[in-house]
Parts: C-alpha cells; sequence; structure tokens
C-alpha cells in the first residue's frame, strides 16, 4: 500500500514538473503563469514536507521544520521577485527576492545541524575535518570562479555585492554540513539519501546558475526553466523524504563509525588539497597570479587541515595501541594480570626490591582437584571459582602485592618486603577466603637477591610440588637457610 500510494505521488509530481516546462507564455502573460506555477510548485512541496514530518513525527522535528519554511522562503522569491520588478516596477539587482532565496540555506545549514545532532553523530570530528578540508579547496575555487567576478562587478553596490556573494557562501556552508552528514556514521536508510540527494540538487542547480549566468546562457527560456527543474526536483525530493516511512529511523542515535579512510575518501581529500596548487600553477602557466592571497588562505587552510587530521589519526592509532597492549596483558576470565605481564614486570620489580634492601618472595598457588571440581559440577562452575577466588584473593592482598594467572589453576603473588614468615602468612589469609571450601597447595621461594627471575619461580614451583607430594591444602618454603643468607648479605 505504501509502495503503491509512492509510485502514485511519484507519478503526480513527475507529471507536474514536464507540466511546467509546457506551462506557456506570451508577451500578455509576462511570465506570470510560469512563476505562479513554481511558486504554487514550490510551497506545496515545502507544506507536504513538514505535513510529513508532523504526521511521521521523527526526533529532530525542529530541523524538519526549519528545512519547511527554508524551501517556502526560497519558493516565494520567484513571486517577490516578480512582484517587485513587474508590478511595482522596480529595478535593481540584487533586491528583497534574494532575502527569501537565500532563506534557503541558513535554514538548510541549520536543520542539517539539528538532524545530525540527533543521530548523535556531530562530535565524530574526523567526518568534520574531512568535510572542512573538502571545503577549503571548492571554495578556494568558489572564490576564484565565482566570488572574484561579483567583487569585480562594478555595476553592484556594497549591499548588493554582499548580497550576491551570500550565495556561493551559502552553498559553502550547506556543502560542509552535508558532507559532515555523509561522513560521519549513523543510520543511512531511503529517508537519508533523499536528504541527500535534495541538498545535492540545490547545490548542482546552484553552481549551473552561476555558471550558465556567467556565461550569459540563462536568458533563453528553454535552460530557465531547465535549470527551475532542478530546484523543484529538489523541492519535490524534501518532501518525499519526509513523508518516507524510515525517516524515523534516520535521525534515530547512531554509532558513530570509526574514523577510517577510505580509498575513494582519501583520493578525494587528495584532490581538494591539490585545488590550490593547480590554481596557482594555472595562473603561474597564464602569465598572472590574480588571486595570490586566496591561494595562500587556501593552502594555509588545508595544510592545517590536514595537520589536524593526521594528529587525530595518529592519537587514535596511539589510544587504540595502548588499548591492545592492557588487553594483551589481562587475562580475561578473572581481570587479573596474565603471565606475559607478570614475566615482563618481574625483572622491574626485582631491581626495585635489590635497591630498598627489604626481603620479597614469590608464591605461587596451585587448586588441588581442580579437575574433579570441573567433572563434578561442570566448567562454568569452575570458571566462576576461578574468578571467585580471584576477587577474593586480591581483597585480602595489599595493594603493593601482585597477583597474576600464571595460567589454568595456577596463580603467583609478588609479595614485596615479605619474608617467608610474612609470606605464608598472607598466603594462609588467603587460603580463609577462598570460595567454596576449595583447597590450594602453594610454594615459596624467598629471592637470593641473586638470581633470575626465572630460577625464583623455578624454585616456587618445585616447593608448590612438594606441597602436591606432601598431602596438599599447604604451604612449602624453597632453600629458606639460602634466602636467610642473601637477606644477612645485604643488611
Ligand atoms: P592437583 O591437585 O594435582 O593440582 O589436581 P588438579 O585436578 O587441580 O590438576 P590438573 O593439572 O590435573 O587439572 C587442572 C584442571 O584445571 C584441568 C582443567 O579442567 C582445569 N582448568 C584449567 N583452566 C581452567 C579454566 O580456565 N576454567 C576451568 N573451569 N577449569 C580450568
Ligand atoms: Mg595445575
Ligand atoms: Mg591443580
Amino acid at each position: 500500500m505504501e509502495r503503491e500510494r509512492r509510485l502514485l505521488w511519484t507519478a503526480i509530481t513527475g507529471l507536474a514538473m514536464v507540466g511546467y516546462l509546457l506551462v506557456p507564455d506570451s508577451p500578455a502573460l509576462n511570465g506570470w503563469l510560469v512563476t505562479g506555477y513554481k511558486t504554487v510548485f514550490g510551497c506545496v512541496a515545502g507544506g507536504a514536507l513538514v505535513a510529513g514530518a508532523l504526521t511521521r513525527r521523527p526526533r529532530a522535528m525542529t530541523g524538519w521544520l526549519i528545512f519547511g519554511v527554508g524551501i517556502i522562503a526560497n519558493a516565494l522569491g520567484a513571486l517577490v521577485s516578480d512582484v517587485y520588478s513587474k508590478a511595482l516596477g522596480q529595478a535593481g539587482y540584487p533586491n528583497i527576492a534574494d532575502l527569501f532565496w537565500l532563506t534557503l540555506y541558513p535554514s538548510l545549514f541549520l536543520g542539517l545541524a539539528v538532524l545530525i545532532r540527533a543521530r548523535g553523530t556531530a562530535r565524530d570530528w574526523a567526518s568534520m575535518v574531512d568535510a572542512l578540508i573538502l571545503a577549503s579547496g571548492l571554495g578556494l575555487l568558489s572564490w576564484v570562479f565565482l566570488m572574484v567576478p561579483v567583487r569585480s562587478d562594478h555595476t553592484l553596490h556594497t549591499v548588493g555585492q554582499v548580497i550576491v556573494l551570500a550565495y556561493p557562501v551559502g552553498d559553502i556552508m550547506v556543502l560542509v554540513m552535508l558532507l559532515h552528514l555523509v561522513l560521519s556514521g549513523g543510520v543511512r536508510n531511503a529517508s537519508f539519501w533523499l536528504v541527500c540527494a535534495s541538498m545535492g540538487l540545490f547545490l548542482a542547480g546552484d553552481l549551473s546558475w552561476a555558471t550558465l549566468s556567467q556565461l550569459s546562457l540563462v536568458t533563453p527560456d528553454l535552460v530557465s526553466r531547465l535549470l527551475d527543474l532542478v530546484f523543484l526536483l529538489a523541492y519535490t525530493t524534501f518532501a518525499f523524504a519526509a513523508w518516507h516511512p524510515t525517516v524515523g529511523a534516520l535521525s534515530r542515535r547512531g554509532t558513530v563509525k570509526p574514523p577510517r579512510l577510505s580509498l575513494p575518501q582519501l583520493a578525494l581529500l587528495t584532490a581538494a588539497t591539490m585545488i590550490a596548487p593547480t590554481v596557482l600553477a594555472f595562473q603561474v602557466a597564464s602569465g598572472a597570479v590574480t588571486n595570490g592571497v586566496a591561494i595562500v588562505i587556501g593552502s594555509v587552510a588545508s595544510f592545517g587541515l590536514v595537520v589536524a587530521r593526521m594528529t587525530q589519526l595518529v592519537r587514535q592509532v596511539e589510544r587504540q595501541a595502548d588499548e591492545l597492549t592492557a588487553l594483551a596483558r589481562r587475562d580475561p576470565l578473572t581481570g587479573l594480570a596474565n603471565r606475559r605481564a607478570w614475566f615482563d614486570d618481574l625483572p622491574d620489580a626485582l631491581a626495585r626490591s635489590a635497591r630498598s634492601g627489604e626481603p620479597v618472595t614469590v608464591a605461587m598457588l596451585d587448586l588441588d582437584h581442580f579437575k574433579a571440581y570441573n567433572d563434578g559440577r561442570g566448567h562454568q562452575a569452575g570458571d566462576q571459582l576461578l574468578k571467585g577466588a580471584a576477587s577474593a584473593w586480591s581483597g585480602e592482598l595489599r595493594a603493593v602485592d601482585h597477583l597474576a594467572r600464571y595460567g589454568g589453576e595456577e596463580f603467583i603473588v609478588f609479595l614485596p618486603g615479605a619474608g617467608a614468615d610474612r609470606a605464608s602468612e598472607a598466603i594462609e589469609r588467603l587460603r580463609a577466603v577462598t570460595p567454596n571450601d576449595q583447597t590450594f597447595s602453594a610454594g615459596l621461594a624467598v629471592w637470593d637477591g641473586l638470581e633470575t627471575s626465572d630460577e625464583l619461580i623455578g624454585r616456587a614451583d618445585r616447593a608448590l610440588y612438594a606441597a602436591k607430594a606432601n598431602g596438599r591444602n599447604r604451604t612449602e618454603v624453597s632453600g629458606v637457610e639460602k634466602a636467610g643468607r642473601a637477606s644477612s648479605d645485604r643488611a
């Protein structure tokens, strides 16, 4: 049903547009019929847009109402212009009609801003910078080819120049927002693409109009009507976007796309940064650099933006590298440091203890008969026990102690400032808080101040083996007399 209604409206608007090409004009009509036709067409489209938004009630409703106002004002421009020049007999360009036409730009800009905000992608700086890089290149082109000719048009007074220049400036502003919308993440559905198509048509229409009017080609009736058709199509597309069933999803909060540069995007950015040097090259080749200042400003802007983009990318890579490092050092089940992190940190920890002259002990813990626990209660219950034990032990240890998961159901603790006695006490505290009456065996080794970290761990491991052999649920200390000698050596 929805589909059929859409087809019906597409056919109706298509016919209405063809109708515009056929509207008669004669000296007697003096263009009034043509103006009336396109004004009514635009106002109906703008009204339909507002009605669509009020019916579908998307988030960011304000944005849609602003779009509607802009389109209706823009459509009224033609009528105001005719009333001004034909009915009131006023000459002069630009005039009051331009205010109506120009209303479109702030409304598109603001409406897009509201939409982007609702989509939650406004803070996607990468896409904003990309949009500005593209705009700075196109802005320079617009300056050289569209704005400078206006500025050197001495038939225009200053206010007139400002008004005429407002069009290309408005185009650039809308373009920045449109690129921001397209490049940042969020939902992309039919309504989204209809909005983009409409904006694209407005911009293309403006560009064609500016180009053709510079070549003095706008006057022939067919050309100007075909050009008007571009704007009528833009109005219509916008109204369709507001009525499309996907308009609600369009302004829903989306995930910000992780900034990544696709090949076409990279090519586009490269092309944009090449605009300033290319314009300069052409002007040098033609023998006169007429837009030197603009080229300098354009180059500085795009270099600055590229550096900003690069900085942002480098920061992102650094952040991700940090996240990866942190991930690679943590045991996912218990959240403890894993074996890799423990081995990385141990030499430094030993060096610190050597400097402080305090004893230091390494304890190796292995849950008793854990295979049976798993077999009896299931692997998930085993996992829960490992997690529970890790968290209970962490709570029992001092902040300076370092508990890590060595592998499977084996854990290792680094106890700085603790000799065999204090370390044994600490291990007994851990024994007391181990969940589900689970027992463990422990092997302790007090560092002798000379052996390598591997040798130290090897001794703790052998002490653990002895604890298992001697009946489990107990602690054995390795080489006490050796450690004692080391402590007295340092003392
Ligand atoms: P012992 O008292 O001699 O240490 O006996 P044990 O059963 O604890 O030792 P064994 O090395 O034979 O088995 C260790 C068991 O630990 C085997 C395995 O199922 C279990 N295990 C190792 N890692 C995990 C884990 O991540 N999750 C769970 N649920 N079980 C694990
Ligand atoms: Mg084991
Ligand atoms: Mg075990």
